[in-house]
């Protein structure tokens, strides 16, 4: 199989970081340009819009959108509409509606549509997974805390209505744990904290509760200093599985059992051309569908204004 020709639409934080070396280092692909309103690339074409990019350069087989997620169904629509396969980051939409739509016009247009999730593919998630086959479990425990002003600088979006607030990495968590439970989980209750002068969460403490019976509970706070905490417990009546950085460390009752550097992008780009190679779609839903149901049910309290830390 050739290369796939991708194009990166949106050339922010996350586009940079992580997509571009990803894509680099993968001959499975070859990145040709990148669309984005205002950032620009020193080695790569680029163009102000996606469709300008499209329409310069039929060729591309791909778009990566490394969007926010309030512009995200518009574009994909437009790509798949183009005949373009499409990965979306994480989350994948700013409504279920949009995904569940993208999803029969990726069926119709027989294109790949990848709702990526990248949280999944980091390195200890399935040896965890597997670790917790057959065994009974008692309690899950999600602490994701981290410092907003070092991983979304100035991003306005985030507070804004779709943005999502804490939620924006809150997903990752659950993500993780759709992935490696097996019983399906309910929100039951919780309180969504936001700040005074925003529109979405700071912090979230939510209690699910599980088909199995035991309980899911998360804290997500965008307000942590210090050491950051990417953490989900699970405790079992044959141990406690810890799942620590995100998903790159294992410890099964405080004995690290695996640990290997992050190579979540990479490991998404290779399921990407699988997809594409296979003609197959992989849209997952679920931790959306949970950060739904959490802005549906959880009670609102406001708090303290936010300004980041330069203002
Ligand atoms: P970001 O730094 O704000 O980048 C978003 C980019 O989207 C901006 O560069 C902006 O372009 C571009 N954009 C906005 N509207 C556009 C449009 N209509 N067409 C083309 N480009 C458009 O945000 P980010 O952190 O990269 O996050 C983007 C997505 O990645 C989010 O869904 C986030 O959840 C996900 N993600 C982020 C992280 C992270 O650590 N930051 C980690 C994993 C996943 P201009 O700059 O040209 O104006």
């Amino acid at each position: 199989m050739s290369a796939i020709k991708i194009g990166i639409v949106g050339f922010g934080k996350i586009a940079r970081d992580q997509h571009l070396p990803a894509l680099n280092t993968n001959p499975a692909y070859e990145l040709v340009a990148v669309a984005s309103p205002s950032s620009t690339s020193d080695s790569l074409p680029h163009f102000a819009s996606m469709t300008a990019m499209l329409e310069s350069m039929p060729e591309i087989d791909a778009v990566a959108l490394c969007v926010p997620p309030t512009v995200r169904y518009s574009l994909a629509s437009e790509a798949l509409a183009r005949g373009k396969h499409v990965l979306l980051e994480k989350p994948p939409g700013a409504t279920l509606a949009e995904v569940y739509e993208l999803e029969r016009q990726a069926l119709e247009a027989g294109r790949t549509l990848f709702a990526s999730w990248h949280s999944r593919h980091a390195p200890a998630v399935e040896p965890a997974r597997e670790w917790l086959q057959g065994r009974r479990i008692v309690g899950v425990d999600i602490e994701w805390k981290e410092d907003v002003c070092v991983w979304h600088p100035g991003q306005d979006w985030i507070w804004q209505p779709g943005g999502m607030g804490v939620f924006d990495p809150g997903i990752n968590a659950l993500s993780i744990a759709t992935a490696i439970l097996d019983d399906a989980f309910f929100f039951r209750e919780g309180v969504l904290a936001v700040p005074d002068n925003r529109h979405s969460p700071i912090a979230a403490d939510l209690s699910f509760a599980s088909a199995g019976g035991y309980p899911v509970n998360a804290a997500f706070d965008f307000r942590q200093k210090g050491p950051q905490s990417w953490d989900i417990r699970v405790e079992t009546e044959e141990g406690t599985l810890m799942l620590s950085k995100g998903g790159s460390q294992l410890f099964v009752d405080g004995t690290l059992q695996f640990e290997a550097p992050e190579q979540e992008y990479p490991g998404l780009y290779r399921h990407f051309a699988e997809l594409i190679e296979s003609g197959r779609h992989d849209v997952d839903v679920s931790p959306l569908r949970h950060v739904s149901d959490a802005f549906l049910l959880g009670r609102r309290v406001i708090v303290d204004p936010f300004h980041w830390e330069a203002d």
